[in-house]
Order: structure tokens, then C-alpha cells, then sequence
């Protein structure tokens, strides 16, 4: 049988026979693309040479015969003294192997024909060059000589010479490295190089089949399950120079604008250069677009060949030409590197072009990548003068500048006087909320990524970065350090929330260009995605953000958020610190004009579209004053004792909050907290009755944790709504529904469900429960967890599929088995994350829910995750 096909006689479909690369080539070459010619040794040659240690018989007939055609073919001879042929000998297997022997150039290269090479492209350097490289490739890679003994030879010279570079290398000294290397060989006890070409080719295709069994391709093979019996192939092709003259040259380029995703050809040259003198920016190269006027014929060549790639691979392409005597040569196309913007515009423009379909350009944006494109970034060169001072979780992406302040209170007064602040604290807690606010950035030193301070970063889009273990905060002091470096209020800083990165001084910003083809690919997304995607809003500015980028509604509100502003949270005060029902009563209506006043607003906004409301979740202490200061602020305030208050706030003081008097446990003991939020939410939806919108509220419970307790909630919800029901016209349907957070509702599900409307995922508190990790505190062991290998990935960012999502499974499939429609959504920080989303899918999830900045990103990997 046939052991060798020429590049002509190939194409894609033969990669076991001919390996990756060799059928690629055959491919380029088939679809008339001046590829330099050449041919492929099949894998079933290197079979045979397995079982029979050598080439055999007809093989070397075979080769004879493919390298005569191959002289026809270029017009030069293998061996030739005055077009003499050199060849490049490569390795390729059906999957691409590292540790395998690769590349060996040059080969051809003799004592003569190294002359003929130098006078055919009048450089004797280039061509001493070349052989030079011949001698080291073939020496160690055929013979097994130590590298390092070639590299010797080279630093001795060169340091005799007092040169930095191989590129100062002169003729001289290139003939005497050569002679040298030679010396080389002789000592290695394998014999001299080999003169004759037809030697040095036979030599490197029996090294090509020697490397397959070599110890670094069997340990790859065994990792990657790659079968033994594979083998590689050999692909033997003509060499072109691009430094054979002014009419020569070598170069890159894009099919488009790698950068912004312009359809037009992209990419430099240099006349006269060979690949290495691009790389090692000896010479500036020419834009390619100059090529234009330098060689107009070659110009419109390579734009077609551009086209012919795209239209073939369906992709941009990245591809290296090399311009020998006036003619172009392929050397390689492969899918090109692109930014996210590029992608998107690429991607949108080739389903108008008819080059894709609307899947495929979705699976060619990375969600990631998305999000990049919504902040703002660092100006890049600017950002490159910077030493980053120390490196946190990033915790919330985007590029921000401004002057640290260590207080909630001095951020808002600076900003209130116009400055741009960072809020730099050890951690956050809902009372800094205000100072949050008017931040470009947050910095803490404690905390994880779903600590306060990364939730409300990402939720308000502000730039955060958390659990900065090198920063000690001394917020009494005003003041902060890294190690000996001090930072003190009002100092300038500049923080990088995607990568992590403090650094001291104003770094300059690019703002974040939100572009019509992003807004395209995300209808297409929505189109395809099973699941929805909502937001976490707590305000109507986060809600209109996430309106903005298309949120189906909203999946949580947080209501606690809606109480530290003052004049609230002095109510909230007043309200848990009274001492009997009617002490409560003039908080709680103060309160509940507020509330309702907020839910109006978010009823408005949303208009048709859904929103899920969460009565209130965290421990009551959070509300309290904790220094001295403050107590006797608001002792005066509400009018009590200093003393008094103090009593009050040890009281309700707990050892583990977020463990403790929470969430839907509040409601049991303070049932009218619950019953004022209900009154609220309906006195809103009836206010919009009457202005004509309809609207269906959605009231999420937090914290359940058995079919009994959401019963007792439900009652006192119901109880509240029933009382607000309009006296004539239509009832106000509503739902009423569990988040599920505990473990013990997960594995209760069915039972659960039978007093549920609907289940929302709070993976927050499932993985803090589940790990038994403080979601406030991993910060201090994950990092060297992730470093271990102990965890493969924060399981506060990704789902952890195997235990969490493991409960997940059970609370969605027990939850179904008692409401087959039942409605599932997933509001936790992992609800904004692509791979957590593409599991999500798999379960059977309704919809997730996430912060504004993360929608986008969500819709995305939703309509992924059913591709
Ligand atoms: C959760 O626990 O996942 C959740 C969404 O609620 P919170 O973060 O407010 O506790
Ligand atoms: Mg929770």
C-alpha cells in the first residue's frame, strides 16, 4: 500500500493517516493556496517501523520517487550545488503531542551546497546561519548530543565577542562555530555529521519514529488516553526564504482586525527578513496595508487567499506568509487570537457574511469575555508603569482611581465634595452601604468572594477587590500598610479589580464602549436559552442597570439593603429596640411608607416583567450601633440611656449571626416585620392597580429549612395579604416561594414543596452550610486550598457539581416529584457563572439570577449551556 501522499494528493478528512498537520497542509494545498510543496509519510509506515525497527524497502522506493517529483516540482535538487532543495522534517500526529521530537530545518545543508545557498540568496551570513542550526537541530535531536554543549559553543563566542545577541554573530564567527559543532559530533562517538542530504533525511524521518516511544510522549499519551497504537506521520517540505532579496520578504497577518474585528486584512511584513528578524525587532516591519504599494499583486493575493481561508474554515484566521523572489508562500493558518470586542463583531458580522450560523457565533464568545466589555479598563501602557503594591481576590472587574478613605462616613464626605474615592476597610457590613455607594473601588483585607463587600461591589459595579492579606487597615488611625509602605487618607490609588492588583497613584481609565453587535449576539442568546436570566436588584438604579442589559425581572431583592439609609435605619433601630407591641407600631408605619414607596418604584420599572422580593434575612444585631460613638449618638436619637441601649445590643449580640437569628427565624419571633413588608408590597401593587398595571408580586422566604416552618410563614404572609385584598374586583394572585439555602430543605424538597410556589437556589448559604465554610472568612484558607489543589475552584464563584450540586439535584428532582411545574431559579453569587450556568441547565433550572453586570454574561453561557 501507499506509505507516502504528496500535500496534493491529501486533505482534512485523513488526519489518522496523515496527522493533524499533514492533513491540514494537504487541505491548504488542495484549495489552491500556494503552500510550499512537500509530502506526508503516512502513520501506517510508522506501524511497520514499530514492529520492524527500520524503514523498509519500499518505503525508501517510495521516497525516492517523492523526492524526485518534489525536485520537478521546485525546480531545485536535493543535493543540487546551484538550486540546491532543503527541506523541513516534521512530526504529526492525528492529536497535536507535545514531547515528541518536532522540527529539524535546513536539512540538505552540506559543506557545498551551504555555498550554493549563500550565492542563491546573496547572503553568506543567512546561509551560515542556517547550517549552523541544521548542525545543532539534527545533532542533539538525531544523535542524542546535549544540547547544551552546541549552546556552549555559541556563549563562548559571543562573550569572547562581547555580543548580547545571536544576530551579531559575523561570518567568521559563524564558520568557526560550525567547524566547532562539527568537532562536536566527532567526540559524541556517533561518527560526522552527514555530509550527503539523502543520509541526513533517512536519519531525521527514523528520529521522527523513534520519538514516539520516547518517555515524554508515553507519559503524555498515558494522561490523555491517546491509544499507543496511533503512531505519528513524517511531513518532509520544501524551505522558502524570505531573505533572498529585496523582492523577498516574510510576514503575519489577520483575516480581520484582531483588535476591534474590522473585516479587513490586518497584520505586518518586512522586505528582505527572514520570521526571526520580525520577532527579534531588529527592524521595524511595515503595516501590511504598505504592501499595497510595495507589491500590489501580492497585496490582492494574500487578500484572497484571506477570503478563501475564511470561507473554508469559517473562522478568522492567522496565518504567516513568506514572499521568496516574488512569489507567496502559506506557511501556516490556524483560528487567530482575538479580544473580546473582536470576537463579538467577528462573530456577528460572518452570520451576515453567511460564513456561520447564530450557535456557532455563540460558542465563539467566551460569557467571560463579555463582562470584560462592560468596565472600564486601565489605559494599557499606563498600567505597565505601575508595580502592583499587593494583590487581593478580584472580587468585582473594572479599573478604578481615586483617594482612600478608611470610614463609610469620610468616603461619603469626600464624595460629597466631589472627590473620587476608594473605601479602604478590613471588611464591610451593610451599615458602610452609603459609603459603598459613592466608591469607585472597595478594598478590603478580609473577606472572600462572597463576603459583603464582593456582593455589593458586583451588585453596584463597582470595582472590588477583597481578602488583600498583605494590607493591614487601621481605620481608628486613618491609615494603612503594606508592609513598610504607608497609605494614608486622601492618598491616591489605583485598584484592578479583575485581576486583584492595589497599586499606588492615578492610573488613567478607558471607559467600556458597549457596541451594536453585543446587543445583536445577546438577542440571538436569548432566543436559544431555556433558562432566564434576572437580576439581583436592590435599588432601581441596579434594577435600571440591569434593565438596561435585558434582565428578564428581577429574581432578588435584598430588603435589608433598602434599611441603611439614616433616616431608615434610625426607624429599624427604634423598632428593635422597643419594648412592646405599641412601642413598635410608629417605627413600623414609618417604615412601611418607606418600603413601600421602594417597591413602587421597582413595580414601575419592571412593568410586565417579574420581581421576586425577599423578606427580610440578616441577624437584627447588624442593625445596632457597636462603638461607643454610636451608641451615644443613638441613644440620643431614640431616646434612651446610653446604658439601656448598651444592655439592648449585648442582648441580641450572637456568636455565630449568620448562623443564628435570621432570616425567616426573625419572622417567628417579630411577625410583625414580616407583616409590614407584606403590607408594603401590597400597598404598592394596589397603588399600580390602580393606575392600571397589573402587577403579580413574588415574595421569597429566606432560611427555610422544613415543610412545617415555611407553613408557619406562609400563614402569617397569607394572612397579611388576605387582609389587604381588595373588597371588590379581582383578588391580587401572588406566589409565594422558598429559598432554598438549608440543607435540610434540599433534602426535605418534596415536602417543602407542598407549601411552595416556586424554589430560588441561595448558593450562598447552601455552600457556606454545605462546606461548613464562613462565607465572610474563607478568605484566609481558600487561597492556599486553591494552591494545594485541595479545591479545584472556589466553590463561592463555581458550584461545586459533586456535593452542592449534588443537593441541588435532589431539592429539584424531589421538588418536581410533589409540583412537576415547579418554578426553579438560582439567586447566588454562582447564578452569574458560566460554568455553575452550564450545570444548572443539566439539573433542570428554571432561571438564574445575578447581579446587573453579570446579565449579559449569564444570557450568554444560558443559550451555551444548550448548545
Ligand atoms: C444566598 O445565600 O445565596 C443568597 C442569595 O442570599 P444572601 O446572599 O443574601 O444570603
Ligand atoms: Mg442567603
Amino acid at each position: 500500500t501507499k506509505q507516502i501522499y504528496s500535500f496534493s494528493e491529501g486533505n482534512m478528512t485523513m488526519r489518522d493517516l496523515l496527522g493533524g498537520k499533514g492533513a491540514n497542509l494537504a487541505e491548504m494545498t488542495h484549495l489552491g493556496l500556494p503552500v510550499p510543496p512537500g509530502f506526508t509519510i503516512t502513520t501506517a509506515a510508522c506501524h511497520e517501523y514499530q514492529q520492524t525497527g527500520k524503514l523498509s524497502d519500499a518505503l525508501l522506493a517510495e521516497l525516492n520517487q517523492a523526492l524526485m517529483a518534489l525536485s520537478q516540482q521546485t525546480e531545485k535538487r536535493f543535493g543540487g550545488t546551484s538550486h540546491p532543495l532543503l527541506v523541513s522534517v516534521r512530526s504529526g500526529a492525528a492529536i497535536s503531542m507535545p514531547g515528541m521530537m518536532d522540527t529539524i530545518l535546513n536539512i540538505g545543508l552540506n559543506d557545498e551546497t551551504v555555498a550554493a545557498l549563500a550565492a542563491f540568496t546573496h547572503n553568506e551570513r543567512f546561509a551560515l546561519d542556517s547550517y549552523r542550526r541544521l548542525l545543532a537541530m539534527f545533532g542533539n535531536v538525531v544523535y542524542g548530543i546535549d544540547e547544551a554543549a552546541f549552546d556552549q559553543v555559541l556563549t563562548t563566542v559571543k562573550t569572547q565577542n562581547g555580543y548580547h545577541s545571536d544576530l551579531s554573530l559575523t561570518v567568521n564567527d559563524l564558520q568557526s562555530i560550525i567547524t566547532a559543532f562539527k568537532q562536536l559530533y566527532l567526540e559524541s562517538g556517533r561518527g560526522a555529521f552527514p555530509q550527503d542530504p539523502s543520509d541526513q533525511l533517512l536519519a531525521a524521518i527514523n528520529a521522527v519514529f523513534e520519538s514516539w516511544h520516547n518517555h515524554r510522549a508515553q507519559v503524555y499519551r498515558r494522561q490523555n488516553n491517546i491509544s499507543e497504537s496511533l503512531g505519528t506521520a513524517v511531513n518532509v517540505q520544501e524551505m522558502v526564504f524570505g531573505n533572498a532579496g529585496a523582492d523577498s520578504g516574510t510576514g503575519v497577518a489577520f483575516t480581520r482586525n484582531p483588535a476591534t474585528g474590522e473585516p479587513a486584512l490586518f497584520g505586518e511584513y518586512l522586505l528582505n527578513a527572514q520570521g526571526e528578524d520580525v520577532v527579534a525587532g531588529i527592524r521595524t516591519p511595515q503595516p501590511v496595508a504598505v504592501l499595497q504599494e510595495d507589491m500590489p499583486a501580492l497585496y490582492e493575493q494574500l487578500v484572497e487567499t484571506a477570503a478563501v481561508l475564511e470561507t473554508h474554515y469559517h473562522d478568522m484566521q492567522d496565518l504567516e506568509f513568506t514572499i521568496e523572489k516574488g512569489q507567496m508562500f502559506l506557511l501556516q493558518a490556524r483560528s487567530g487570537k482575538r479580544t473580546p470586542t473582536a470576537a463579538v463583531k467577528i462573530a456577528v458580522d460572518q452570520v451576515a457574511e453567511g460564513l456561520i450560523s447564530k450557535e456557532t457565533a455563540l460558542l465563539r464568545v467566551k460569557p467571560e469575555s463579555v463582562s470584560e466589555m462592560l468596565h472600564p479598563e486601565f489605559d494599557t501602557a499606563d498600567l505597565a508603569r505601575q508595580t502592583p503594591l499587593t494583590k487581593g481576590l478580584p472580587a468585582s472587574p473594572g479599573a478604578a482611581t481615586g483617594q482612600v478613605y478608611f470610614s463609610a462616613a469620610a468616603a461619603k464626605q469626600a464624595a460629597e465634595n466631589g472627590q473620587k474615592v476608594v473605601l479602604m476597610r478590613q471588611d464591610t457590613s451593610p451599615e458602610d452601604i452609603e459609603g459603598m455607594i459613592v466608591s469607585q473601588a472597595i478594598v478590603t483585607s478580609r473577606g472572600g468572594m462572597t463576603s459583603h463587600a464582593a456582593v455589593v461591589a458586583r451588585g453596584m459595579g463597582a470595582t472590588g477587590v477583597v481578602g488583600t492579606h498583605d494590607l493591614v487597615v487601621d481605620a481608628p488611625n486613618q491609615c494603612a500598610r503594606v508592609n513598610q509602605q504607608e497609605i494614608h487618607e486622601g492618598d491616591w490609588v489605583s485598584v484592578d479589580g479583575t485581576s486583584g492588583a492595589l497599586m499606588l497613584g492615578q492610573i488613567k481609565t478607558t471607559p467600556a464602549a458597549v457596541k451594536g453587535e453585543l446587543s445583536t449576539l445577546l438577542n440571538w442568546a436569548k432566543d436559544i436559552a431555556d433558562m432566564g436570566v434576572y437580576t439581583n436588584a436592590d435599588t432601581p438604579s441596579d434594577f435600571q442597570r440591569a434593565l438596561d442589559f435585558d434582565a428578564d425581572g428581577i429574581g432578588l431583592t435584598r430588603t435589608e439593603h433598602m434599611f441603611f439609609k439614616p433616616e431608615r435605619l434610625l426607624q429599624m433601630r427604634r423598632l428593635i429596640l422597643a419594648t412592646d407591641a405599641a412601642d413598635r407600631k410608629d417605627p413600623l408605619s414609618k417604615l412601611l411608607t418607606m418600603q413601600q414607596a421602594d417597591f413602587y418604584e421597582l413595580y414601575q420599572l419592571a412593568q410586565t416583567k417579574e420581581v421576586t422580593i425577599r423578606l427580610l434575612d440578616p441577624p437584627l444585631h447588624e442593625f445596632l450601633p457597636h462603638d461607643e460613638k454610636e451608641i451615644q449618638l443613638v441613644a440620643t436619637q431614640i431616646g434612651v440611656s446610653p446604658d439601656e441601649l448598651r444592655d439592648r445590643v449585648a442582648a441580641l449580640k450572637e456568636l455565630n449571626p449568620m448562623l443564628g437569628h435570621r432570616g425567616d427565624r426573625l419572622a417567628v419571633t417579630f411577625p410583625d416585620i414580616y407583616e409590614m413588608q407584606v403590607q408594603a408590597i401590597m400597598t404598592a401593587v394596589l397603588r399600580h392597580r390602580k393606575q392600571g398595571l397589573e402587577v403579580q408580586p413574588h415574595i421569597m422566604i429566606p432560611l427555610t429549612d422544613s415543610r412545617a416552618e415555611m407553613a408557619w410563614v406562609r400563614a402569617l404572609v397569607e394572612g397579611q395579604i388576605q387582609r389587604m385584598q381588595p373588597e371588590t374586583g379581582a383578588k391580587v394572585s401572588y406566589t409565594i416561594g422558598t429559598m432554598m439555602e438549608m440543607p435540610r430543605a434540599c433534602v426535605t424538597a418534596d415536602q417543602v414543596a407542598r407549601e411552595s410556589d416556586f424554589f430560588s437556589f441561595g448558593t450562598n448559604d447552601l455552600t457556606q452550610l454545605t462546606f461548613g465554610y464562613s462565607r465572610d472568612d474563607v478568605g484566609a484558607f481558600l487561597p492556599e486550598y486553591l494552591r494545594q489543589g485541595i479545591l479545584p475552584a472556589d466553590p463561592f464563584q463555581t458550584i461545586d457539581t459533586q456535593g452542592v450540586g449534588e443537593l441541588m439535584k435532589m431539592a429539584v428532582n424531589k421538588g418536581r416529584q410533589t409540583k412537576p411545574d415547579l418554578p426553579i431559579g438560582v439567586c447566588g453569587e454562582v447564578g452569574g457563572d458560566p460554568a455553575s450556568i452550564a450545570f444548572f441547565e443539566e439539573i433542570g433550572v428554571t432561571y438564574v439570577s445575578c447581579s446587573p453586570f453579570r446579565v449579559p454574561v449569564a444570557r450568554l453561557a444560558a443559550a451555551r449551556a444548550k448548545l
